[in-house]
C-alpha cells in the first residue's frame, strides 16, 4: 500500500527498521495469520522471528542492549505488525509497557537485572491492573500487599492478563497502605510489584497460579489469563522504583504509551481492512460491472481511506508529542479513541463490501471483524478516553472570568 498512511520526516534508520518489519509481516505473518488464529495457536515461529529482529528491545536503551528507538518508531512497527495480525502486536505490547515502566521508574538494580534480558526477549513482560470486579475503575483495586519482614505478601485475584501464561515477569498493581495515612487517596496507596514467574499454567511460583487461557471471540493466539495470588511472597527490592505508594502513577504512565500503541494497532487493522475491501470491490461484479464502479461502494472506499489517513496522522502526532518530552495524555487519548472507533467502522465497511463472503471463515475480513472490538476496550474504553480528553480540555481552556 503505497499511498495511504505515509509518515514524513523519518530518519534513514527508522525507514530501514520499518521496511524490515513490513517485509517480515508480508512474508512471515500474513500468509499464516488466519490459519493460526482459527486454531487459537500461539505463533511461536513469528515470535522467534521478532526476537531475531530485535523487536522486543526496540525502545530499550542501548546501554541495556536494546535499540534505543523512539515511541514513534515503535508505534509504526506496531501498525505494520497489526496489519498482519493484531494478536502478534498484543504479544509485543505488554512486554513493551513493562520495559517502558522499568526504564522510566525502575531502580538501577532493577534495570540492570531485567532490561538486557527483556531486550533479547528472554524475559517477557505482562502487566496487570484489572480484577474480576474492575477494569476502568483502577482505584477500586482490592488485591493487597502486606509487609512481612523483608518481603511483601500478596493476596488477590487479577483478570485479563494479556500474555499471562507466556510471560516470565508480571508488573502487578496492588493496594499497599503501609507507610501511608489511612485516609490517603486510593491512588497513593498502590504499588507496582515486579513478579517473576515460570511461563505456563497452573502454579507457576509458590503462591501464584495462572489457571488457564480465557476463551475469547477474537485476539486469539495470544494468551489472556487470570492470575491468583495466595500468600505470594515478593522481596521488597521488587517494588518498582523501590518505594511503595507510586504504583498508580507508574501504571498510568505505562498505559499512556500503551494508548499510542493501541491507536497504532487500530491503524494497522483498518489499513488491512481497506486493502481487502478495495481489492474485493474490483474483483466482484454485480449488474454488469465491478462493484467498485457503483458509486455507493466508491463512497465507502473514500470514507474508509479518509479514516485510515486521519487515524494514522493522530497516532503519529501523539507519539511525536511523547518523544519530544511533552505530556501527551490528551493526544494519546484522542488518538486511541479515534483510531479504535474508525478501525471498527472501516472493518465493518470492508465486511459489507465482501457481501456474504465476508461471513465465511475463508476470507480474512472475518478475522478482522472479530478482532476490531478488542481495541474499543483495551487500555481504556471509549468512555474513559472521553473522560480523560474532557478533563484535559477543561484544564487547557480554563475560564478565568
Ligand atoms: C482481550 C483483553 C485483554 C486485556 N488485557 C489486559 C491486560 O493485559 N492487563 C490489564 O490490566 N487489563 C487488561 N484488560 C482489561 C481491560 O483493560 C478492561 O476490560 C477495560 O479497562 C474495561 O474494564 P471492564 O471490562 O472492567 O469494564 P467496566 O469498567 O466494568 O466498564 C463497563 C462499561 O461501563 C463503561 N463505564 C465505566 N465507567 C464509566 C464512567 N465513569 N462513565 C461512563 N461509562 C463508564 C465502560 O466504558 C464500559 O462500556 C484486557 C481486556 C481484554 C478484553
Amino acid at each position: 500500500m503505497a499511498r495511504l498512511a505515509q509518515t514524513y520526516g523519518l530518519t534513514d534508520v527508522q525507514q530501514e527498521i520499518l521496511a524490515t518489519v513490513r517485509d517480515f509481516v508480508d512474508k512471515e505473518i500474513l500468509p499464516v495469520a488466519t490459519e493460526l488464529e482459527h486454531r487459537d495457536e500461539y505463533p511461536q515461529r513469528i515470535v522467534d522471528g521478532l526476537k531475531e529482529l530485535g523487536l522486543f528491545g526496540l525502545m530499550i536503551p542501548e546501554e541495556y542492549g536494546g535499540l534505543g528507538e523512539s515511541l514513534l518508531t515503535y508505534a509504526l512497527c506496531v501498525e505494520e505488525i497489526a496489519r498482519g495480525w493484531m494478536s502478534v502486536s498484543g504479544i509485543v505490547n505488554t512486554h513493551f509497557i513493562v520495559a517502558y515502566m522499568l526504564r522510566q521508574h525502575g531502580t538501577e538494580e532493577q534495570k540492570e537485572h531485567f532490561l538486557p534480558r527483556m531486550a533479547l526477549g528472554e524475559v517477557r513482560g505482562a502487566f496487570s491492573m484489572s480484577e474480576p470486579a474492575l477494569g476502568s475503575d483502577v482505584s477500586a483495586i482490592t488485591s493487597k500487599a502486606v509487609k512481612d519482614g523483608d518481603d511483601y505478601v500478596l493476596n488477590g485475584q487479577k483478570m485479563w492478563l494479556t500474555n499471562g501464561g507466556t510471560s516470565t515477569l508480571v508488573a502487578v498493581l496492588v493496594r499497599s497502605d503501609e507507610g501511608h495515612p489511612r485516609d490517603a487517596p486510593p491512588h497513593r496507596s498502590m504499588t507496582t510489584f515486579l513478579v517473576e514467574k515460570e511461563p505456563g499454567f497452573g502454579e507457576v511460583r509458590p503462591g501464584l497460579t495462572v489457571p488457564g487461557k480465557i476463551d475469547k471471540m477474537g485476539y486469539k493466539g495470544v494468551d489472556t489469563t487470570e492470575l491468583i495470588m495466595d500468600g505470594l511472597r515478593v522481596p521488597a527490592d521488587r517494588v518498582l522504583g523501590g518505594t511503595t505508594g507510586r504504583g498508580f502513577y507508574q501504571m498510568m504512565d505505562g498505559v499512556e504509551v500503551g494508548r499510542v500503541n493501541v491507536a497504532a494497532r487500530g491503524c494497522g487493522v483498518a489499513r488491512r481492512a481497506f486493502e481487502l475491501g478495495i481489492r474485493y470491490a474490483q474483483q466482484r461484479h454485480t449488474f454488469g460491472k465491478p462493484i467498485a464502479q457503483h458509486q455507493a461502494i466508491q463512497f465507502k472506499l473514500a470514507e474508509m481511506a479518509t479514516k485510515v489517513e486521519a487515524a494514522h496522522a493522530m497516532m503519529v502526532n501523539a507519539a511525536r508529542k511523547k518523544d519530544s518530552g511533552e505530556r501527551n495524555d490528551l493526544e494519546a487519548g484522542m488518538a486511541k479513541y479515534l483510531a479504535s472507533e474508525y478501525c471498527k467502522e472501516v472493518v465493518e465497511d470492508a465486511f459489507r463490501i465482501h457481501g456474504g463472503y465476508g461471513f465465511s471463515k475463508e476470507y480474512e475480513i472475518e478475522r478482522l471483524y472479530r478482532e476490531a472490538p478488542m481495541l474499543l476496550i483495551g487500555e481504556g474504553t471509549a468512555e474513559i478516553q472521553k473522560m480523560i480528553i474532557g478533563r484535559r480540555l477543561l484544564e487547557e481552556y480554563r475560564f478565568e472570568g
